[in-house]
């Protein structure tokens, strides 16, 4: 039986750990989806996730407002990642692409939200630059004001969910300083007149992404999410809910090559006993459970933080998305030593997981920003 004992901890409450429950159930009964057709497949997941009610954390409730529960986004991510890292990524982006329109979101705005929780809307988020990934404040993208319009012109890559969404969430330069202070947040529909898909891209764990371009694709100034000259602020609180969740969604990962590895270590017999009675072996399960409890703790510690009122978690969740992607790494890179050819199999659960692992240590802030972010808020020069 997989250890589940995290969820005594104090960092949850009882609606948590029903909702865990809950949650690992049903996709034990629906997931995994079939992959072959990435675009179809996160359409479904979008739909089949709305219909059942798991996508209503992503975004505020216009009927309801309140603040974004990290702890539910961290549980519902890591459960999906255990499961089915397509469901895990069609969840996020909802939550992801709409989080400067709960945070930020005019009433009006908002209304955006309705669909994409009821998964009737797939949304993005759209801010690196082939220029500026890491270097956001160096984005080139402008929106000029005309009359009653903004001009969009520029391009934006890596775009999760690029080529099937609904929304998008732009950011562009709209110049009321130089860097960081003169960009500005946009709700840019898809279908709008001159945004185009200039290519789409394909990785090792495939899922929709494109690179987009605005080729002075027009939209109304009521498509302007804050004020002008907010949309960094708005771009980084934003990071500031969802980056611990990518370390749960590493959790998850993590979870499931330790758990897949414990079974293999009982069951598979060398040298006339089972794996598990090699002390090496022992060795490896026992690095990868310590890495595992130790990045929940800091996964479920920056949540914490968040849902009981810090304004800002921003060393918390950079610590906890820093560890619990790097440690997911080495505990996969470990299971895949204990399945032997196995681990290396096309198709195999913990090839997959291989493959699904690396692009968490790279976006939204690769590794080495991270330990920027917290060097600066330890030292105390953020
Ligand atoms: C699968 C995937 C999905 C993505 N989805 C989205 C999305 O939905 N929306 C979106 O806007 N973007 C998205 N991105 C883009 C992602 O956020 C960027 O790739 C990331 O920020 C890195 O930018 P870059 O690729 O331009 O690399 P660069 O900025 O060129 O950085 C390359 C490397 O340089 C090092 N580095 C960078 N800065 C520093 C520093 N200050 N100190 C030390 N080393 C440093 C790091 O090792 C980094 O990995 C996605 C990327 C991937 C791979």
């Amino acid at each position: 039986m997989p250890d589940r004992s995290f969820l005594n901890w104090p960092f949850f409450e009882d609606r948590h750990r029903k909702l865990a429950e809950r949650l690992d159930a049903w996709c034990a009964k629906n997931l995994p989806v079939d992959h072959r057709d990435v675009d179809a497949a996160c359409r479904d997941l979008v739909s089949m996730l709305g219909r059942n009610g798991w996508l209503k954390p992503t975004a505020l409730d216009p009927a309801n407002p309140g603040p974004l529960d990290v702890r539910t986004l961290c549980i519902t991510r890591e459960t999906l990642a255990r499961h089915d890292g397509l469901a895990d990524f069609a969840f996020a982006m909802q939550g992801l692409g709409t989080g400067a329109i709960s945070l930020f979101g005019t009433p009006d705005q908002q209304r955006w939200l309705e669909k994409t929780r009821a998964g009737e809307a797939i949304s993005a988020f759209a801010l690196s630059e082939p220029r500026s990934g890491s270097d956001v404040a160096n984005m080139e993208m402008t929106a000029a004001r005309d009359g009653n319009d903004y001009v969009l012109s520029g391009e934006k890559t890596w775009i999760s969910n690029g080529g099937i969404a609904d929304l998008y969430v732009v950011f562009a330069r709209t110049g009321e300083a130089p860097g960081a202070k003169g960009i500005s947040a946009f709700i840019v529909p898809a279908g709008t007149k001159d945004l185009g898909i200039a290519e789409r891209l394909e990785v090792i764990a495939p899922h929709p992404l494109a690179r987009l371009c605005f080729d002075n694709a027009r939209v109304p100034a009521s498509a302007l999410i804050g004020k002008p000259g907010d949309g960094f602020r708005i771009a980084m609180s934003v990071l500031d809910v969802f980056r611990s969740t990518v370390g749960a969604a590493a959790l998850g990962f993590a979870r499931r090559a330790l758990d897949e590895s414990i079974k293999r270590v009982a069951e598979r017999k060398l040298f006339g006993a089972p794996m598990a009675e090699l002390q090496m072996v022992q060795g490896h399960i026992a690095d990868m459970a310590l890495d595992v409890d130790a990045a929940a703790l800091l996964v479920y510690r920056a949540a914490w933080t968040k849902d009981t009122g810090a304004a800002r978690v921003t060393r918390e969740a950079a610590m906890a998305k820093l560890f619990a992607t790097d440690k997911a790494q080495e505990v996969i890179d470990e299971a895949v030593q204990l399945h032997g050819g196995d681990g290396v199999r096309k198709g195999h659960i913990i090839e997959s997981l291989y493959r699904e692992i690396r692009a968490l240590r790279i976006y939204e802030g690769a590794s080495d920003v991270q330990k920027v972010v917290i060097a600066r808020q330890v030292i105390g020069t953020a």
